[in-house]
Parts: structure tokens; C-alpha cells; sequence
């Protein structure tokens, strides 16, 4: 759309408010609205200001003054304003009109330009699987706390602000009994369906959405793949939508990736695939999962990288407490096809050429996607350059059930990081390849290592409840 196209809509629509949108290293949306009269052809030139020292992980407050520059590619209508207003994504500029190198959508769009540099394709295309868990909103009040802590997984499961205290245990949710039952154990079909008529009408396309595997409203909705920033911004507004028609339903929605012990996490699976000028490189009739050499060098690099890399896709504490055995997120680095235990899957079911992709199962949406995307196309990069054979390094493929392996089997599998910690020590020992291209600089990794470091420490020195139960009457 141009700067033209959007004035026009304003009018058209009778768009009171222009709310721009940018995203800090945390990946969550952050906006300031200008009344539309204020809005003309400067404020797409000159841009709009806001004070970056804020800003987790931007600038200090000597050096304050950021500018953010809207894509008017962006721009949709606000579902949930009572006043109309027109939703626009920016990226960050300093005020001598530089790309500012911490804006996670630059590095998106460098990470895009770098592609089309390397000779390998034109365009790499994604599409993440976001779960979430849509709550009553009595988080405090009636028990689902206590789920945070409890034990026995058989007890937590019915810990989720579902309880009837002592009354009819019917129409529920068993735990990891949630795929797609149909009504009345699956509550929640009208509130997906209306969060998917918004993000139609919001310009995504809408695949398809079901209740997940684990109790109580856990669910997913699935919208159609496009190239790397322009999904990344599908999911900001993915997010938005979902949590904002949650809140009209006086519900929670929580992209957290393990909100509930003993019971199934949340993840953000990304699919990926590369094409040159139109046609699909991760393709070969015949081959293993139908692959091509290109795909499989693609998921060297990931597999490679992965304990780097999860720094990036799975940027939070409670990240951790989801990637362990017996719940369908991945532990294990390898690959295979259809297996779920596997860190990359390659789906097979109903794919045709054009279709042919990996799936990367361990992030979740604490993830910024700017930079996960941004470095995943980076891993698979490095491995195609490098030429990367995962089958050499033992990454498989393996498929059977890896949960199910002998333990000196198992031995010879890497796992992923076990806690935050670990994975930051892996990234600052493996970042060169997010450096190819200037995409991310030094500055960027070292900088995000310290914020998360910071964020460990904000939850290893508080004392957890679980504390009690081992260690209060010691
Ligand atoms: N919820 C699972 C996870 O944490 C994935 C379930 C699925 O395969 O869709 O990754
Ligand atoms: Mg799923
Ligand atoms: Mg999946």
C-alpha cells in the first residue's frame, strides 16, 4: 500500500487514530498514536519520535531520541478501538535517519537482503504453529496458581480455574487429552473461530484452527506462510488479535510456553522452505522425505547451530521447563520425518512440491520472530554454505520414538540447553554465523545475552514454591 493508498483509507474509513507500532528485543508490540489530522505525507518521511531509552536492551538516556518509520505495507484496521483507528508497524531509525542495528525488524530485513546475496535462492518462506492456552481470568482466585507448583500431573490437570470443587467432572478436558474433540469437551470452537474472523479481516489467511493436546483450552490457529518479516509481522498481529478477542470473551489467552506442570507446553513450530524466483529448492522426488541436498545441508546448519540458536528461539526460563521428554516438544537435536521427538520434522503428509518444507519444532512464542527467523535463515544458510551433512554428525534421521531408545542409545544424541543459562553460554560461543552479512552485529549479541542473562537471574534468585515442599521442614 502506498503512503497515497493509506491517506485515501484514512478518509474512506473515517480513521480517527493512527496508532505506529514497533517492537523492542522482547518481540512485544509497543505503539503511540497520532490523532489522523496529524498524520500526512511528512510523517512517512520524517517519521515519528519516541524515547528508546524505555526500551529494554535500546539506548541509554544520553542518547534517547529514536524515530520510528512506518511500512506502509503494514497498515490494517484496529478490531478492538472504539474510536477507528489504523494500525501501522514501523522500523527504527536513529534520528540521523540510520537503520538503528538493535531494531529486530531490520535485522529481519537484512537477514532477506543477505539471502539474495548468497546465490542460494530468492525468497525463504515461514510459518510458525503459535499454541497458546485461552484461561478463565481467575488465575487468582480459584487454584490455577496452584497448577504452577503442583506435583502430580494427574492433580494439575484439573487445576486449570476448570474446577467444580467436589461437583460434575463431566465435558472436561482430561490432561493431554485435548486433540480436537468435538463439542461440549471442546468449549472454545466459537471463540477461535471469531479470533480467526478478525485476523481475515485483518488480511491474514486464515488455514485452519483446533483445540491441542493439552487440557483445558489449549489451541492453535494456522495461517498461510509468507517471506520472513512479513510473517514475522502476521505474528505480532497474530498475537494481538488472539489475546485482545480473549479479553472481549472475559477470558486470558497465554502464549507462554509452560504454563502448566505435568500437562503439554505451548509451542511456535516454524516451517521453513527456500524458492528461487519461484520455483522450490528443498525439493527432490525420491529422496529421503523427498528432500533435496540443498534442505538437507539447510538442516545441518540448524541442527548445527541449535544450541546457539535456541538462545534466540526459546529466549525465556520457562522456555526450559517446556523442552522435556513426554509432552511433543523436542529434546532431542536431530532429524526425521513425521517423528514428533525430533527437533526438525519433516511433515510428509499431503505435501506437494511447491509444499516441500522443514519444520523446526523447538521454538515458542517468547521468541521475538524478527530475530528467530532471522536466525534460523542464518543457521540453514551456514549449513548450505558449509555444506553441512547432519547424517555425518550423527543428527540422524531417526524415526522411531527416541522418548522410547535404550540409554547408550540415547547417549549419542545431543540434547537441547537444559536451562536459559546454557543456551546463552552456547550463543556466545557460536554467533559468527548471525554475523555473516553485518544481519546481527557484536554489538546485538552482546548486548541481548546481557538482558537475558539479567532475566535468569531475575528468577534464579527468587524462591520458588516447589522450594517448600522439598526443603521447608528440613
Ligand atoms: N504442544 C507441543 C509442543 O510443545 C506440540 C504439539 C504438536 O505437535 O502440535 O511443541
Ligand atoms: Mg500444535
Ligand atoms: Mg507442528
Amino acid at each position: 500500500m502506498s503512503v497515497q493508498n493509506v491517506l485515501n483509507l484514512i478518509k474512506e474509513k473515517n480513521i480517527e487514530w493512527v496508532d505506529f507500532r514497533f517492537v523492542g528485543l522482547s518481540g512485544k508490540a509497543q505503539h503511540i498514536s497520532l490523532p489522523s489530522t496529524e498524520v500526512d505525507e511528512e510523517t512517512f518521511v520524517n517519521g515519528v519520535a519516541f524515547d528508546g531509552s524505555s526500551i529494554p536492551g535500546f539506548r541509554g538516556i544520553e542518547q534517547s531520541d529514536m524515530v520510528m518509520m512506518p511500512d506502509t505495507e503494514t497498515a490494517y484496521v484496529d478490531p478492538f478501538t472504539a474510536h477507528p483507528t489504523l494500525v501501522i508497524m514501523s522500523n527504527i531509525h536513529t534520528p540521523e535517519g540510520d537503520r538503528y542495528d538493535r531494531d529486530p525488524r531490520s535485522i529481519a530485513q537484512k537477514a532477506e537482503e543477505y539471502l539474495q546475496t548468497t546465490g542460494v535462492g530468492t525468497t525463504a518462506y515461514f510459518a510458525p504453529e503459535s499454541e497458546f492456552f485461552i484461561f478463565d481470568d481467575v488465575r487468582f482466585e480459584n487454584g490455577m496458581n496452584k497448577s504452577y507448583f503442583e506435583v502430580d500431573s494427574e492433580e494439575a490437570g484439573w487445576n486449570t480455574g476448570r474446577k467444580e470443587e467436589g461437583g460434575n467432572l463431566a465435558y472436561k478436558v482430561p490432561v493431554k487429552g485435548g486433540y480436537v474433540p468435538v463439542a461440549p469437551i471442546d468449549s472454545q470452537q466459537d471463540i477461535r473461530s471469531e479470533m480467526c474472523n478478525k485476523l481475515a479481516d485483518a488480511g491474514l489467511r486464515i488455514e485452519r484452527h483446533h483445540h491441542e493436546v493439552a487440557t483445558a483450552g489449549q489451541a492453535e490457529i494456522n495461517f498461510r506462510f509468507d517471506t520472513l518479516t512479513k510473517t514475522a509481522d502476521n505474528l505480532l498481529k497474530y498475537k494481538y488479535i488472539v489475546a485482545n478477542t480473549a479479553r472481549e470473551y472475559g477470558k486470558v489467552a497465554t502464549f507462554m510456553p509452560k504454563p502448566l506442570f505435568g500437562d503439554n507446553g505451548s509451542g511456535m513450530h516454524v516451517h521453513m522452505s527456500i524458492f528461487n524466483e519461484g520455483n522450490p529448492l528443498f525439493y527432490e522426488k525420491g529422496s529421503y522425505a523427498n528432500l533435496s541436498e540443498m534442505a538437507i545441508n539447510y538442516i545441518g546448519g540448524i541442527l548445527y547451530h541449535a544450541p546457539a540458536l535456541i538462545a534466540i528461539t526459546n529466549p525465556s526460563t520457562n522456555s526450559f521447563k517446556r523442552l522435556v521428554p513426554g509432552y511433543e516438544a523436542p529434546v532431542n537435536l536431530v532429524f526425521s520425518k513425521g517423528n514428533r521427538s525430533a527437533a526438525v520434522r519433516i511433515p510428509i503428509a499431503a505435501v506437494t512440491p511447491k509444499g516441500c518444507r522443514i519444520e523446526f519444532r523447538t521454538p515458542d512464542s517468547t521468541a521475538n520472530p524478527y530475530l528467530a527467523f532471522a536466525a534460523m535463515l542464518m543457521a540453514g544458510l551456514d549449513g548450505i554454505k558449509k555444506k553441512i551433512d547432519p547424517r555425518a554428525l550423527g543428527y540422524g534421521p531417526f524415526d522411531t520414538n527416541i522418548y522410547e531408545m535404550s540409554d547408550a542409545e540415547k547417549a549419542e544424541i545431543r540434547s537441547v540447553p537444559g536451562t536459559l543459562d546454557e543456551a546463552l553460554d552456547a550463543l556466545a560461543a557460536d554467533s559468527d554465523f548471525l554475523l555473516e552479512g553485518g544481519v546481527f552485529t557484536q554489538d546485538f549479541i552482546d548486548n541481548y545475552i546481557d538482558l537475558k542473562r539479567g532475566e535468569a537471574k531475575q528468577v534464579a534468585i527468587r524462591i520458588h514454591p516447589h522450594e517448600y515442599n522439598l526443603y521447608f521442614d528440613c
